[in-house]
């Protein structure tokens, strides 16, 4: 028995061995791990007590081994109980009176020993309980505590009599309270895990997330079940090739990238960065649609490759968004062709790569002769039509030879490739203008449109695609107006723009040195001819006494935007001196100044007004804006809304020389302007012509009748002044008056005026 109690130590060890050894090599819980190896432990000591008694097969025997029996039990750390064959209590080891809190002599009763085991403990036989392995229940300990117990019974001796079977059996029990636990625990959390991990998928699911991961060693990529919805694929597990021919052939390079990440993440990332990246995938849809990956790169510490996974989201969405801005933004509304923007952005990518490749490429500018005509007498939406037409017309001629955009109003832009045939660009205008004219006389009832170019070669010169195309622009507008011409930019249009730079740079000078100054030009009123207003011009006056008159440098400044320091600077010494001649006593009148389009259409024009009449302090009701015709037709809804902002701030407004342009009367009424000034081109040919007489009394009589005062300019003859004041003309403006003057020596003709109509003779007076 010795031998046995030895065997019984041995196999203890062995199971704790077993248990430890289970539970790394093969990561089996440890729940699971106890109960395999005590059952192991269980069989192998019933089968120890077995062999040792089984020679001993006598009832005789079983009695005496009963002590023997009762030895070994007492020495076993597992709980163990022994009965006889009618399933009688014999007796409980020391291991189970611990964990239950009972005595054995306490269990040899048997009301004690219901207490503690389960009502259906009892098994109905003696071969039902032989044959019971593995029974778990619980027992209740002294005091009510539940312990989870598992058992298992074997008959270890056993002699056969006639009537009636004998034998002692051994229960061996585990104490697996603690498993039990472990195992209930890990129910509830394999529970809340397949519940979060839903709730997880729901939220993957819902904000249309997929995952996309590689783990270290393993060959293929992870995908989740979105990724897989998204995908149209139904496997988690995909190779490399499978997920390289879902990528668009375009994007191999990105899928290229990502691997190469893999196995080299980029330098100086960590992995916290979220890294992102966009390309197309095949999807569920058999269409490709574009996804953006985030994700993150944690660097392996082995040499396999690194982690990588993240985020896959469907941006088609946002990509068509993209598109529809970026054809906001580079297709021209009416032509549905580029516009500016566009032949700018393509124009200068060709101009870099022109000069490195040694390619040369043609810039023509196109523009429709006398397009405000068919606005005029067709209307805008025949303009419009016409224009729409018009690049038609050239994508036609060009197809793929070049590149074609809207580049403002009626102007147009190619960009052609240089084949070494200097006559090219000519004969693609002429194209063009053949066609036009054609197109005309179908469409818009004219008899003729033709179109006007100016044309450069990139390789010509100038230091980006802006200085090229200024130079075809500028070659445009050197065509003295007659139809169809056709200029190439050559060395005589390049000093001119040199001069031009010259004087703009001469005059941003002369600004800083205060060399412009502003004269007066009375306005008279042709009813008594008192001074009514004056009109301020603009003058530069060089250091050397030089004036350099306004048509010599306001175009220039125009284009440079010098023009908005000018304005700003006519604007307040406008004011200041008005003012300054009120305080003095003179009596009040009216000063006009004029604006362009750069400062009318600027967004604060209203409060630039405003500053300087505060910053003055002359009234609002003594100051006039002088607008042109053409000005106010290059957004008539644009022109309308800045002027009754201006009209707002109780300034006049008045429609300086008209008859210049194209616009009908009926059209000048929808603009809030309470004066109109009659060209001087008007009044010119008064006295001979008679035909000219008729308009401008036809004009002063429309005008009067809808309520807009009437001013000539230009005025040099009596004879004009007298004719006007017949027609009804209320104010006159011109050399005969007087002529622009610095603002001292228009002091003095104040000051006479002054006292002329202080006399009472109210007559048209010659002034000079
Ligand atoms: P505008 O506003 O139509 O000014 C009238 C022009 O006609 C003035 O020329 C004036 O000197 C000239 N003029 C007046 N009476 C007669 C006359 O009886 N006979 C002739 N032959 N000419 C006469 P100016 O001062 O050379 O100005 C030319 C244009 O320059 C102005 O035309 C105006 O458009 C522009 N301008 C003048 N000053 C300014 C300014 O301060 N700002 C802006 N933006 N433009 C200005
Ligand atoms: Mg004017
Ligand atoms: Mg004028």
């Amino acid at each position: 028995m010795n031998k046995l109690n030895k065997s019984v130590t041995l196999t203890a060890v062995l199971a704790a061995a077993a248990l430890t050894a289970m539970n790394t090599a093969f990561r089996i819980p440890q729940y699971t791990a106890v109960i395999l190896v005590s059952f192991a432990v269980s069989a192998l000591v019933l089968t120890l007590i077995a062999f040792a008694c089984v020679k001993h097969f006598t009832k005789e025997r079983i009695i005496r081994d009963r002590e023997n029996i009762l030895r070994i039990m007492q020495s076993l750390n597992t709980m163990a109980v022994l009965w006889d064959s009618d399933f009688r209590y014999i007796e409980a080891n020391a291991e189970l009176t611990k964990n239950i809190g009972y005595t054995s002599e306490d269990l040899a009763d048997m009301k004690t020993l219901q207490k503690v085991l389960p009502p259906d403990a009892f098994a109905p036989s003696l071969q039902a309980i032989v044959n019971s392995r593995d029974e778990e229940f619980t027992v209740i300990a002294k005091g009510g505590a539940k312990v989870n117990t598992i058992w298992n019974t074997s008959i270890i001796s056993s002699s056969e009599s006639k009537t009636r079977q004998s034998c002692l059996m051994l229960s061996i029990g585990l104490d697996i309270s603690e498993t039990v636990r472990m195992k209930e625990d890990l129910i509830k959390y394999s529970k809340e895990l397949a519940e979060s991990e839903k709730r997880y998928a729901l939220s993957m699911g819902l904000s249309e997330i997929g995952l996309l991961l590689k783990e270290p060693g393993k060959s293929g990529y992870y995908i989740s079940e979105q990724l897989m919805t998204m995908l149209g694929l139904n496997v988690m597990e995909i190779s490399e090739g499978v997920l390289r021919a879902r990528f668009h052939p375009a994007d191999e390079m990105t899928f290229n990238a990502l691997l190469a990440a893999m196995v080299n993440p980029y330098a100086g990332s960590d992995s916290d960065t979220i890294h992102s990246t966009e390309f197309r995938l095949l999807s569920a849809d058999n269409t490709y649609h574009w996804y953006q990956f985030r994700y993150k790169i944690s660097p392996a510490e082995t040499k396999l490759l690194a982690n990588i996974g993240g985020a896959v989201i469907d941006v088609t969405k946002d990509k068509e968004k993209d598109s529809i801005i970026e054809k906001m933004a580079y297709i021209d509304d009416v032509t549905q062709i580029f516009n500016r923007n566009k032949f700018m952005q393509i124009g200068q990518e060709t101009f870099e790569c022109s000069h490195d490749m040694n390619i040369s490429y043609w810039v023509v500018v196109l523009d429709i002769d006398n397009f405000h005509i068919i606005n005029d007498t067709c209307g805008y939406q025949n303009g419009n039509k016409l224009l729409a037409e018009f690049a038609a017309v050239m994508q036609n001629v060009i197809t793929d030879s070049g590149f074609g955009a809207r580049i403002g109003g009626d102007n147009f832009a190619l960009l052609i490739r240089d084949v070494g045939d200097d006559e090219l660009p000519v004969r693609i205008i002429k194209k063009i203008q053949d066609k036009v004219k054609d197109l005309c006389a179908e469409s818009f009832s004219l008899q003729t449109i033709t179109c006007s170019a100016g044309y450069c070669k990139m390789s010509d010169g100038g230091s980006d695609f802006a200085q090229v195309l200024d130079r075809a622009e500028f070659s445009l507008s050197m065509s003295d107006g007659s139809k169809s011409s056709i200029i190439r930019y050559d060395n005589k249009i390049h000093d001119k723009i040199i001069a031009g730079t010259a004087l703009e740079n001469e005059l941003a000078a002369a600004i800083e040195n205060n060399e412009l100054a502003l004269y007066y030009q009375p306005k008279i009123d042709l009813s008594d001819g008192s001074l009514m207003g004056m009109e301020a011009l603009i003058r530069w006056i060089k250091p050397d006494g030089t004036v350099v008159p306004p048509s010599q440098f306001i175009p220039v400044a125009e284009n440079s935007l010098l023009i908005t320091k000018i304005s700003a600077f006519v604007l307040k010494e406008a004011c200041r001196q008005n003012k300054e001649w009120q305080d003095k006593g003179y009596p009040p009148i009216t000063v006009s100044i004029n604006l362009t389009a750069v400062d009318f259409y600027q967004t604060d024009v209203k409060e630039s007004i405003q500053r300087a009449l505060d910053e003055t302090g002359m009234e609002a009701e003594w100051l006039d804006v002088e607008l042109t015709e053409s000005l106010a037709l290059k957004d008539i809804d644009h022109a309308i809304k800045q002027m009754e902002d201006i009209k707002a701030l109780g300034v006049k407004l008045s429609m300086d020389d008209f008859g210049t342009g194209y616009s009908s009367l009926s059209y000048i009424q929808v603009l809030p302007i309470t004066l109109l000034k009659l060209d001087r081109s008007f009044i010119m040919y008064l006295e001979e012509d008679e035909i000219s007489r008729e308009i401008v009394s036809a004009v002063i009589r429309i005008a009067k009748s809808k309520k807009i005062e009437t001013i000539a300019e230009g005025i040099e003859t009596i004879g004009q002044a007298e004719i006007l004041k017949k027609s009804g003309c209320d104010l006159a403006q011109g050399y005969f008056f007087g002529k622009p003057m610095p603002a001292d020596k228009f002091e003095e003709f104040m000051a006479m005026k002054a006292k002329q109509q202080a006399k009472p003779a109210v007559e048209l007076r010659v002034e000079s």
